[in-house]
């Protein structure tokens, strides 16, 4: 039996009949950017998330971005994230011509440990970049106490978790702004880039809306500096119907977690560590082992296909090792970089695909 890891192909299998159709008819609309399709997408995934504005752009790099910039953090001005995340996150720092400053992860969830925000912070710091890794929520409640005494904007990348809760609320919908990645492996994929921002200001999200555009208020007057971010009608179809069954396919990706869950057991393995206020997404199911490598090549001969998110953190990264800034150690972020390994998940495995990773796992020896 064969097991991908990811496997956004099948999403597409399983909705084939109403995405065609939905896609032949953009294709009939003679509307392609930015037209009936876009300002649905913004519509019902703001109303799903609980904020009152979306603005649909081209990518999650680029929702990132475009969000620090309407926040008016530039050039001088520091964003505090992690070094174990996708190279997005940062790269959009960058982009926005701001400066990354990178802090440890906590052991458990492998996000941000709020006791390093201290060590990191400068009267240039403007933001907090959070990222909900894996799909679950990272320490919002203190996150949050530390933004609002320093008076900081806090930023959520949510790009691995749509549709994931903390303390029955949607991540998304918490911080002053927040980006989401719908590249087709995410819990919501497009078939090809697609990416949006959430927030309940009307002013950012206005901002957010000239940015994405040439800074244009009205056609061909920009009142921003912009550029080019646009969403497409094609991707936004596909979203749309995509996001009808967003709930339903993230409690599959639950239910499997939960077998990998009850029925992993090896004493060389950890399962993550879910946090009860956590609702929990699965964008990625993460064990721990001190045999990764070792674990991957034995997955790899029998035929399932593990991943590593990430292996080699940022700031080990050749265009940034030794050049971008970090606070204190990065001991946590170099430790579990050698040790995390993704099993494969996503809806669309079958019983008998899980059935078989886990006694896989069961029978490893090292
Ligand atoms: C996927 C991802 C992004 C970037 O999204 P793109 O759509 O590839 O630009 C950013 N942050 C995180 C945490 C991601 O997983």
């Amino acid at each position: 039996m064969k097991v991908l890891c990811t496997n956004p192909g099948a999403q597409f299998y399983n909705y084939q009949t109403e995405i065609e159709e939905g896609v032949s008819n953009v294709l009939r609309s003679n509307s392609y950017i930015m037209g009936n399709h876009v300002k649905n997408f913004e519509k019902d995934f703001s109303r799903y998330i609980g904020v009152k504005f979306g603005v649909g752009v081209a990518n999650g790099t680029d929702a990132i971005e475009i969000a620090l910039r309407a926040l008016e953090i530039g050039q001088g001005d520091e964003v505090i994230t992690v070094s174990h995340t996708a190279v997005a996150t940062v790269a959009a720092i960058e982009a926005a011509g701001a400066k990354p400053v990178l802090v440890d992860i906590d052991l458990n969830s492998y996000t941000i440990n709020p006791l390093n925000l201290k060590d990191a912070l400068t009267a240039n710091t403007k933001a907090i970049l959070v990222v909900h890794l894996y799909g679950q929520a990272a320490y919002l409640d203190d996150i949050i106490d530390f933004c609002e005494k320093y008076n900081l904007n806090l930023v959520e990348d949510c790009s691995q978790a749509h549709g994931a809760k903390i303390n029955g609320k949607r991540l998304g919908s918490i911080g002053k702004i927040a980006c989401f990645s719908c590249y087709p492996t995410k819990n919501l994929g497009a078939l090809g880039d697609a990416g949006i921002i959430t927030t309940n200001d009307y002013v950012l999200a206005e901002k957010c809306k000239m940015i994405r555009e040439y800074g244009w208020k009205t056609k061909f007057t920009s009142e921003l500096i912009g550029r080019n971010s646009r969403l497409d009608e094609i991707q936004a179809c596909i979203l749309n119907i995509k996001l009808k069954y967003l709930d339903k396919n993230n409690k599959q990706r639950r239910n499997i977690a939960e077998n990998y869950n009850s029925l992993i057991n090896n004493q060389f393995i950890k399962t993550p560590v879910v946090r009860d206020i956590n609702y929990h997404v699965y964008h990625l199911y993460v064990v721990y082992t001190d045999f990764r490598d070792q674990l991957l090549e034995y997955l790899k001969e029998l035929d399932i296909l593990a991943g590593i998110h990430y292996p080699v953190p940022i700031h080990d990264q050749p265009a940034y090792k030794n050049r971008i800034q970090v606070a204190g150690t990065l001991k946590n972020t170099n430790l579990v970089s050698r040790k995390i390994l993704s099993l494969p998940m996503y809806p669309e495995l079958t019983n008998n695909q899980v059935e078989y990773i886990i006694q896989a796992i069961n029978k490893f020896k090292t």
